[in-house]
């Protein structure tokens, strides 16, 4: 088995679409960055590749390069878990703590979930996922994402005795 911890975070930017987890928030401001912003996608990712010691997500897609500006992070997550499962592992479960002081994530917890269930190829119950408020941090303009990974071995496939005729 192996472990992985992620944390992200961006600040909050007015006239854009907030993205977390994959979803598209209603909200009047998203979170600025070079590609959607999405902290807690590029807290996973970050997560997935330490739980391997493969270089994290600013040395495999690099601000510097425009090919990232505006990206859906979906991408980098992808890439992450490729590497995770070429390296012979699989996710067991994973679980994530947001702060932010708004939106509300309650309502939208159970969606977000989902989404980042399909996205990792897992069922909805080795998601965690909580919400805090940054008090007495004074981060109001500000999202943050921690996240912890656990991986396994992935079993090996058994080989298939020849058929007799
Ligand atoms: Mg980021």
């Amino acid at each position: 088995m192996r472990i992985g911890s992620g944390f992200d975070s961006h600040e909050f930017r007015p006239g854009i679409p907030l993205k977390i987890g994959g979803i598209t928030l209603p909200h009047d401001k998203g979170l600025g960055g070079h590609s959607d912003g999405d902290v807690l996608l590029h807290a996973i990712t970050d997560a997935l590749l330490g739980a391997i010691a493969a270089p994290d997500i600013g040395a495999l897609f690099p601000p510097s390069n425009p090919k990232w500006k505006g990206a859906d992070s979906a991408i980098f997550l992808r890439e992450a878990l490729k590497r995770v499962r070429d390296a012979g592992y699989r996710v067991a479960n994973i679980d994530a703590s947001l702060i932010l002081a708004a939106p509300k994530i309650g309502p939208h917890a159970a969606v977000i979930r989902a989404r980042v269930a399909e996205l990792l190829g897992l069922h909805c119950d080795c998601v965690g996922l909580k919400a805090k408020t940054p008090e007495g941090l004074n981060l109001d303009n500000a999202a943050l994402a921690h996240v912890v990974v656990l991986l396994e071995k992935t079993p090996r496939q058994k080989k298939k005795a020849p058929k007799r005729k």
